[in-house]
């Protein structure tokens, strides 16, 4: 067997390599600052660990404090991580005001010399952190359940190490120890915090990598202007497909969009844009694929519906758009849309039917713009 102090050093070692790695994931990615709380409280624990590893057992005062209070800010600041990880709009001063009892709980007692008393509440307050840190992976679970689950577990693993250091030295019953605690608890303890760390760091890294390539996944298939689907986005989803009998395809152009560009500018023009987007948006439900696919027309494919049906929905968001001119900084704007509708036949393309509903619009704008037009209906599959 190892010593253990050739552990806590070797502890030392692969967590200063995983502080490294965490601190070059946040700073490739700045917005993700549990990263930052992560990495700088992995080295304060490698600074508490290097100084238990090589103090040789010594009960001096502060020999005993100086790392425990290294220990329990690294720990505090590793909380505060794990609450920014689940909701980036967490606040901290909850691991704040733990770190400060924990700090009350450990000071007192090596301060009067009760140094049993002292790694006792060292132990619990340690043990206490995991839990919290447990706590908050399991609550942020449904975003990859298998390794937030796995995090949540090992950091009980963890806390499970910490309670036995407890009850070992509960059971020992001393007051002032004569020397540092050596059981099985306390290797059981030094053997968790390495499985600990590093896989906990492995899994932390590994989500941190899966959360980026979901958010590059998600600009690219959003319209930027609008948070809408973009063109791709949406002929990624359908193209390739045939489409459910009665699907409703629903094309929007802004009518004499020109003009506002060229009487009001384009910043203003834009406006109208966004604001057509949401009137859009507020009209769908969640299973309704709504996508800006050009500069001032927009997409939205609905659940099989029946033409009249969809009519309705297609005259509701003209009618919203009209009644709600999009608020620009000199006042309100008005504004019109015209819209064409199509729905899918048997066994029909989605580019069918666009085509058809895009040629619904464009009667729609012959007939005076400002209204709802729908296709004929495709009668041979
Ligand atoms: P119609 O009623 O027939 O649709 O007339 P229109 O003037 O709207 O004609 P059209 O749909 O062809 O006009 C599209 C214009 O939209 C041309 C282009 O300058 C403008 N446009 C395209 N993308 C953007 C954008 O992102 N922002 C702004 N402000 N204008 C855009
Ligand atoms: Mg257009
Ligand atoms: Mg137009």
């Amino acid at each position: 067997m190892i010593d253990n102090a050739t552990l806590l050093i070797a502890i030392a070692f692969s967590s200063a390599a995983l502080m490294v790695a965490l601190l070059i994931g946040w700073l490739n990615a700045r917005r993700e600052t549990y990263l930052a709380y992560g990495s700088s409280g992995i080295g304060f624990v490698v600074i508490a660990m290097t100084v238990l590893g090589l103090r040789n057992g010594s009960l001096d005062f502060w020999l005993l404090f100086t790392p425990y209070a290294l220990l329990l800010t690294g720990f505090g600041l590793i909380y505060a991580a794990s609450r920014l990880f689940r909701d980036r709009s967490n606040t901290v001063w909850p691991a704040a005001v733990v770190w400060a009892l924990a700090m009350l709980a450990l000071t007192l007692p090596l301060a009067f010399g009760l140094t049993g008393v002292g790694v006792f509440n060292l132990n619990a307050v340690s043990a206490i952190f995991m839990l919290l840190c447990a706590w908050e992976y399991w609550l942020g679970r449904r975003e990859s359940p298998v390794a937030l689950i796995a995090n949540a577990v090992l950091y009980v693993l963890s806390a499970a190490s910490f309670v036995a250091c407890c009850v070992m030295i509960a059971i020992d019953g001393q007051l002032v120890l004569t020397a540092m605690p050596n059981n099985w608890a306390e290797r059981f303890n030094s053997i968790m915090s390495l499985v600990g760390l590093t896989g906990i760091g492995a899994i932390t890294l590994t989500l941190h990598h899966s959360r980026a390539a979901r958010m590059h996944r998600l600009e690219a298939n959003t319209d930027s202007m609008t948070g809408l689907l973009n063109r791709r986005a949406l002929f990624d989803r359908f193209e390739r497909r045939e489409l459910p009998l009665g699907t409703a395809v629903l094309m929007f152009d802004i009518d004499h969009f020109k003009q506002i560009n060229d009487r009001h500018g384009h910043a203003i023009g834009d406006a109208v844009i966004s604001h057509l987007g949401a009137v859009l948006r507020s009209n769908m439900r969640d299973q309704d694929a709504v996508a800006r696919i050009g500069g001032e027309e927009f997409c939205a494919v609905l659940q099989p519906m029946s033409v009249d049906q969809a009519k309705i929905i297609a005259e509701r968001i003209r009618g919203d758009f009209e009644l709600s001119p999009a608020r620009l900084v000199s006042g309100t704007f008005p504004a019109t849309v015209s819209v064409g509708v199509a729905t899918s036949g048997t066994g029909e393309s989605f580019s069918s039917v666009l085509n058809r509903a895009d040629n619904a619009l464009y009667r729609a704008k012959d007939d005076g713009r400002n209204r709802v037009t729908t296709a004929t209906l495709r009668l041979i599959a």
